[in-house]
This record gives structure tokens, sequence and C-alpha cells, in this order.
């Protein structure tokens, strides 16, 4: 050992051996790196494919898609959980095991046995999916369905080639796929059956399928109409009337939309339809197919043409009302240059109330439709003919030559109306007052109204000076709402002046002919107008105070004829309105004359009309009362023409009645005239009523009626109304001798009354 020691003392010897030991310790380094190093390594793969394995295992467990790798000697070397339960099979059984001893039974799609290998397409290189069929779950019958794909990857594992099978399940496709056909036939189905037109269009809008309601409501077929483009049965002036909206609902910009609009049918008729449009889309979104439902719209829509008719046209005569007349007249006054081609007619038919008191409201209806005749054919297309009142019509004429083309028209309507009209074997002559005016810069600034006021004023100066005629309007005529307008302004001061005066019309006792009362109407005896009807002011008359004040005036005036009057037994019977009556000072101021005048309350007469009496109207009622109460009797005018039940009568607080003169005006030709007034007498009497017809003018009538019960009769077969002076100077004379005077000595209606 010393020898050793002394060896290494030796300085040669000692280099070399340092030099061996750091070599031995480099060699050792090295190794010991080396080794970690490949551990290193070796553990970093293993990591790594750890990782693949379950990234694979992540991926493979999340596709619908199973796998099965197959190797070239048939082994199963993988075989994923997505693809172990759609086959039905454990994983831990068929890893590592050959194919073909796989449990299962796989059948092509006629469900016909198959090998497993071909089945999959093993080793073929079909690549295009099958299907298959594998043992459901639900026992023998059940089957899945599963697509599979078989691909051979050339170097898989171990260099050698393996076929990737995917299999996907697609019973849950099959299923959509079939519950899509059973729908698609349901709903086939009932389109075919629907009630409403329906039909599938493409997007070039053409009719790619129709039901039977659809293909009727075209005049077609279904088989007919398929293919057609949907426009071609479209009314050419609403070609358009969907275009806008099919655009906006294929971009998506509404979900659908309705339109209506007119089609044409087969056989030429046209068709309203509304039109409700639904666009289908592919589940991706992109537009497929329009679904229609068409509904036939046609009576609705004549049903609001014919109301939108029938709130501008007279239902009688059917041509236009007031209201349409009026847009008319300003549409064609807001045209430029309006002056000379624009005018208007007025015509108003003479005598027309007497037509209709004479032979009834049925008869002058058909005179109203014989001269709206008469006047369609004179104006002849060149304006638009109105009716605007009761027998008040107006034309509106647009023509270059507007004066003379009116007066043509004026004059065939003279022309027209002289050929009699035959009405229950008579032959009735009618005649009309025109007036004329035409746009001038005063009408055209004041408007329709203002130039159909002027043809009113210049009619109106026809009336005066002798009807049948025309008149073309002056400025210095006053028009007619002028008129009423000053008439009534002008009435507060008339009444003060004594200007309104009351005209007495005998009331005659039928059997013997002997006056037994006066019926006061009142007259405007007007300075510069003459004598005016009532017609003409009063039912302009809407100030209630003025109303009040004339009732009050004439009450007096009739007072004051029974205080002087030709007999102190005949009684007067005084019109009074509601208006009148509403003011709680009536009563007292009619009882205040009676006492002024010391009379028997049953000489001074209220007549109503049904209208005010039934008025629910308390104080109307008081006021009644306490007259009644206090001995005056009421009478109810124009009796047969109210709307209330008959049998009211016997409540209301009234001692008599006054048969209303249209049908006093058919007796006796017109059978349902004579058997109403029978009908209504009867009736009266039987209440206990007095009884007293009106507008007698023939001797039949007075015969008739006295026959029927009517006790009492007025009318111009006996006197017109005169003035109390004239009345007064006369004496009460028996006016016809062809009845044996009998002095008569009951005249208060009372009387007559409980005597009935
Ligand atoms: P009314 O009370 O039914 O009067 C009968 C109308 O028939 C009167 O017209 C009378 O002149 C008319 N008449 C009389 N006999 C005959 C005839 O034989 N044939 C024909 N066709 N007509 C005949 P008038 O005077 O123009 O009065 C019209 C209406 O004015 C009256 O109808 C009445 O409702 C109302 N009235 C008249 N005077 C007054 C009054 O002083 N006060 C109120 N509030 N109303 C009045
Ligand atoms: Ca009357
Ligand atoms: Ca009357």
């Amino acid at each position: 050992m010393g020898g050793l020691v002394e060896l290494f003392q030796q300085p040669a010897v000692a280099a070399t051996a340092t030099a061996l030991v750091l070599v031995l310790a480099a060699l050792t380094f090295f190794f010991f790196w080396r080794s970690t190093r490949a551990r290193q390594v070796r553990d970093q793969v293993v990591a790594r494919e750890r990782r693949m394995q379950r990234r694979f295992e992540a991926v493979m467990s999340s596709t619908r898609d199973g796998i099965i790798i197959v190797t070239q000697s048939d082994e199963i070397a993988l075989l994923s959980d997505v693809a172990a339960s759609v086959l039905g099979v454990s994983r831990e059984d068929a890893v590592g095991r050959p194919l073909s001893r796989l449990n299962l039974r796989a059948v092509d799609d006629r469900v016909h046995p198959i090998m497993l290998r071909q089945a999959f397409g093993i080793g073929s290189d079909d690549e295009t999916p099958r299907i298959v069929g594998v043992p459901g779950r639900r026992g023998a019958d059940d089957i899945r369905w599963v697509q599979v794909r078989a691909r051979v990857v050339p170097e898989g594992l171990d260099d050698g080639p393996v076929t990737v099978v995917t299999i996907m399940d697609t019973s849950g496709l099959r299923e959509a796929a079939e519950a899509i056909s059973r729908s698609d036939a349901q709903f086939r189905k009932a389109m075919e059956n629907a009630p409403v037109g329906m039909a599938l269009v493409d997007l070039e809008w053409r009719l790619m399928e129709v039901n039977r309601a659809f293909a009727e409501m075209m005049g077609s077929t279904v088989s007919a109409l398929r293919g057609t483009p949907f426009s071609a049965l479209s009314h050419p002036q609403d070609l358009q009337a969907e275009s806008d909206q099919l655009q906006r609902l294929y971009e998506g910009r509404q979900n659908r939309f309705s339109v209506e609009k007119r089609y044409v049918r087969v056989d030429g008729n046209v068709v309203w339809a509304v039109l409700d449009v639904g666009l289908v889309r592919y589940a991706g979104g992109a537009p497929d197919h329009y679904v229609v439902q068409v509904r036939d719209s046609t009576d609705d829509r004549m049903h609001t043409e014919l109301m939108a008719h029938r709130a501008m046209h007279d239902p009688l005569t059917g041509l236009a009302n007031r209201t349409l007349l009026q847009e008319v007249l300003q549409e064609v006054l807001d045209q430029p240059n309006p002056e000379q081609y624009v005018g208007v007619l007025a015509v108003d038919l003479d005598g027309f109330k007497a037509l209709n008191d004479r032979f009834g409201h049925a008869t002058g209806d058909t005179a109203l439709v014989h001269v709206a005749g008469i006047l369609r054919a004179a104006t002849a297309g060149h304006g638009t003919v109105a009716r605007t009142g009761g027998d008040e019509f107006v034309i509106v004429v647009q023509h270059e030559e507007c004066s003379k083309t009116m007066y043509g028209i004026a004059t065939a309507i003279h022309e027209g109306l002289k050929r009699p009209m035959p009405i229950k074997r008579h032959q009735i002559q009618l005649h009309a007052s025109i007036g004329i005016a035409v746009a001038d810069s005063d009408t055209i600034a004041g408007g329709a109204p203002t130039l159909l006021s002027a043809a009113d004023a210049a009619m109106y100066r026809a009336k005066q000076t002798g009807k049948a005629r025309t008149e073309v309007f002056e400025p210095s005529m006053h028009t007619a709402s002028d008129t009423a307008a000053a008439l009534v302004g002008e009435m507060a001061e008339a009444i003060d002046r004594g200007e309104l005066v009351l005209y007495y019309q005998p009331i005659l006792e039928l059997a013997t002919r002997t006056i037994v009362g006066y019926e006061a109407l009142v007259r405007w005896q007007h300075p510069t107008r003459g004598l005016l009807l009532p017609g003409a002011f009063l039912p302009h008359l809407e100030d209630r105070q003025v109303s009040t004040q004339l009732g009050a005036a004439l009450v007096d005036q009739a007072a004051k004829f029974l205080a002087d009057g030709p007999s102190q037994h005949t009684w007067v019977s005084l019109n009074v309105s509601a208006d009148q009556l509403g003011d709680s000072e009536f009563a007292d101021r009619v009882l205040s004359a009676i006492g002024r005048h010391q009379l028997s309350p049953q000489r001074l007469v209220v007549e109503l009309t049904e209208a005010s009496l039934v008025a629910p109207n308390t104080r109307i009622r008081h006021e009644l009362t306490e007259l009644r109460n206090a001995g005056v009797p009421i009478l109810l005018d124009d009796f047969g023409t109210g709307v209330s039940p008959l049998s009211y009568l016997r409540d209301l607080p009234v001692s008599g009645v006054k048969l209303d003169m249209s049908f006093v005006a058919g007796i006796p030709e017109d059978p349902a005239g004579a058997r109403v007034s029978r009908a209504l007498g009867a009736l009266a009497r039987e209440l206990g009523l007095a009884t007293i017809a009106e507008g007698i003018e023939t001797e039949a009538q007075a015969e008739y009626l006295a026959r029927c019960g009517w006790r009492y009769g007025q009318g111009w077969l006996f006197g017109v109304a005169q003035p109390a002076q004239a009345v007064t100077e006369a004496v009460p004379v028996v006016v016809s001798s062809l009845i044996d005077p009998r002095p008569y000595e009951a005249t208060s209606l009372d009387a007559a009354r409980t005597e009935n």
C-alpha cells in the first residue's frame, strides 16, 4: 500500500491517475445524465400520449358519430363509447376481439340478415354511407337504423392498414322524416278540404299547389291552376298590390301580411279577395315558398260599397243626396277657372204637398221617382242630379257652354213634365219652378253653399212670379238662406207689430153641416213678402223665446176672437208646439186669457201632435194636466200618423182626435185610406173621444166619413182659413141644404166626448 502511495507520489503517475479519475468521473456523469434524459423523454412521451388519448376520447364522446377501428386481421382495435352504445355492445368485450365474434346481428335495408363485415363495408373501397339495421332496445322487432361509412387508412396501426368505421344512429332522423311526411300529408289533406282558399306559391310567385276552394273562387280547377303565375289571375289594376309586401316578407322585414285585391275569374267576373301571406323558410333560414290563404271578400266589399252608396244617395230615386251633391259641387268649383264652366239648377215641384195630401205618400213617392227620371233624361250626362229634400232637386252642371246647357236642361225638364202622369185613373200634371245660377267670383269665394243658395233664390223668384218657370239668379235676389235667417230675425219685432195673425177655418158637424168651431191657423202678413204660410217660417223658428212669445200672442188673439165671435157656442182650437208647451207658463197664460175674456174653458181647445203628447217631458205633462183639469179640451192632431201604440191614447189627457188628412185624401178611391179612416173612427169612439176629420175637399169624402162615424169635419169643401174679420162678419150658416138643418146645442167637445 505504501508502494502504491509512493507510486502516486511520483509526479507522472499522479498526473495520469488524476486524469484517469477525471475521465471516470466525466463518464459517470455522462451516463447518469443520459439515463435521466431518456427517462424524462419517455415520461414526456407517455404524458403526451395520455393527453392525446384523453383528447381523443373527449372528441369521440362528444361527436354524435361512433367510431370503430378494425385492423387488417379483422381485430377490433378501438370502439368508441358512442359506437358501443349505438350497437348495443360492451366495449370491454369487443376491443381486441375479431369483428366476426362480436355478438351482433345486422340486417340490410330490406331487413335481410347480413354479415357484419359486409354491413360495415370493411375492406371495400366504397366510402358511400350505407344504412343498416341493428337490434334496437325494445325487443325482437325493434330495429335501429344506423348509417355506417367505412374508410381505409393505409398506415394506421403498426404501420398496417386499418378500416375506420363511423356509425351514426339515424332512427331519430327517420322518425322525424316520417313525422314530416305524415304531417305533410295531414297538411295537404287539411288544405284540400279547407273551406277557405289556400295556395302554396313558389318564390317566383307561381302557384305550386292550390285547394278546391281556391280553384272555385277563381272559377277554375286545381289542375289547371297548378303552375300558373299567381299574377295571371290578378285584376290588371291590382297587379302590384302585393309586390312591396312580398319583398319585405322575403327580406325578413315582416313575418306575414294581408292585402285585399281583385282577381278576374275565368268567366270574366271580378272577385275581391283578402290574401294572408306567410313565408316558409328552410331550417337555415333561406326562403322556400309562400303559404297563401285567400278569402272571398266580394260580399263584404259589395256591402261596404252599398253602404257607401246609401250614405251618398237618396234611397227612393237613387239620385245623389245632399251630402254627395255638396262634395261634387265643391270639387268642380275647386278646379281651375270654374267661372262660366260651373252652374247649378235648383228644381222645386209646384203643388207637390197638395198632391201628397190628396193621394197619399205612396203616390207622392211615385211622382218623385217619375220626376227623377225626367231630370236624368234632361241632364243627359251633362251633370249630376241630386234630390236634396222632399220635392227639391239640384243639378250641378260642368260644361264649356254652361249657361246654354243649363237653359237646355231647364227647358227639357218643363217639356218632360208636360206629359201627364197617370195616377189612380187620374192624369196628373206636374210643374216645377227652376232657378239657375252660374259660378262667379262671389259664389266661388263662398263655396258650394253660396252657389246653391243663389240657385235657390232664383227658384223662389220663379215660384213667386207664377210657377212652372225658370229664373236666372241676379245679385238683387235674396238667397234662400238669407230669407230664412232674415225672417226668423225679424220675427220678434213682427209679433210686436201684430203681423202674425190667426186665420180661422170652420169646423162643422158633418151630419147637420153646422159650424161648431174653428181651427186657428197662423199667417204672417209680411210687409214686403206678402202673406206667408206657417211652413215658410215656423220650421226655421229655433229660438225658444220667440216661439213662446208667438204662442202667448196667439193665445190672446184666439181668446179675443172667441169673446167677439159670431157665436157664444163655437170653440177655437189652437195649434201648440212642444216648444211653446214646454214653457212652464203656458197653462197659466191660457187660463188667464180665459179669465180675462170671461170665457167658458171648454171653448178654447188645444191641438197637439202625438210627438209632443207622448214626450216623456214631465213639465209638458204637468202643463197638459193643469189645462185638462181646468176644463180646457186637448185634441190629438194628425191622428193616425204617430208611432206609439194606439192603446196609449187611453192614458193621455185628450178629449178628441183629428184624423190626418192623408187618410182623407184617398177617400173613396183608395180602399186602404178608406178602411183606415173607418177603423180609426171606430177606435176613437170606442175610447170615448170626439172625432174630427181634416182636409175634406169633396162631398164624397164628407159623406163617407160621416157614415164611418166621424162626427166633425173641416176642409176646403166647407171653407178655407180666413181672417177673424171675415169670419165675424159672416153669419154661421148651414153649408149644405141636402141635410136637414138641426139646431146644434152641445158645442163643447167634452159634451161631444160623452155623447160619442
Ligand atoms: P195642421 O194643424 O194639420 O193644419 C192643417 C193644414 O191643412 C193647414 O195648413 C190648413 O190650411 C190646411 N188645410 C185645411 N183644409 C185643407 C184641405 O181641405 N185640403 C188641404 N190640402 N189642406 C187643407 P197651414 O195653415 O199651412 O198649417 C200648416 C201647419 O202649420 C199646421 O198643420 C200646423 O201644424 C202648423 N200651424 C199652423 N198654425 C199654427 C200655429 O198657430 N201655431 C203652431 N204652433 N203651429 C201652427
Ligand atoms: Ca191642427
Ligand atoms: Ca192636422
